[in-house]
């Protein structure tokens, strides 16, 4: 119990801008080890569980007609947003870990990838996906 409330407290006091996604990842894999998990976690099915985590992102919003502000002030929503983001977060990290993949390398190198798909004189107020967007 006392190490619940200890974990809790220490869990408070992270937020994304004191904390390092290495932090996330060390922490990750130091929760993995102390369960003795890591002969469970082939990266095939880190990956169906990272897909079954995004689905139940989106069953959140099955029926669920609400606009971004009422989604905001409905607490139930907003905490289980929050669980469910959490899971994905976990199982990328996981997969990271076990990849060795750098995690924010990754995230600039796409995001140059995608700047070059998306320049911003084409993209700029549409919604269309790149191959349709005309030079
Ligand atoms: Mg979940």
């Amino acid at each position: 119990m006392l190490l619940f409330i200890s974990l809790k407290v220490k869990n408070k006091m992270k937020t994304d801008k004191t904390t390092t996604i290495d932090e996330l990842k060390s922490e990750m894999k130091k929760f993995v080890r102390e369960r003795e998990w890591e002969q469970f976690h082939h990266p095939k099915d880190l990956a169906l569980s990272l897909s079954l985590e995004t689905s139940e992102v989106l069953e959140l919003f099955q029926w669920n007609n609400k606009t971004l502000e009422e989604l905001k002030k409905d607490p139930e929503f907003m905490e289980n947003m929050k669980d469910e983001l959490a899971d994905v977060l976990t199982h990328t990290l996981n997969l990271c870990n076990y990849l060795e993949i750098d995690l924010s390398d990754s995230f600039e190198k796409k995001l140059v990838k995608s700047a070059k798909k998306y320049p911003i004189h084409l993209a700029k107020g549409k919604s269309d996906k790149y191959t349709k967007l005309h030079k």
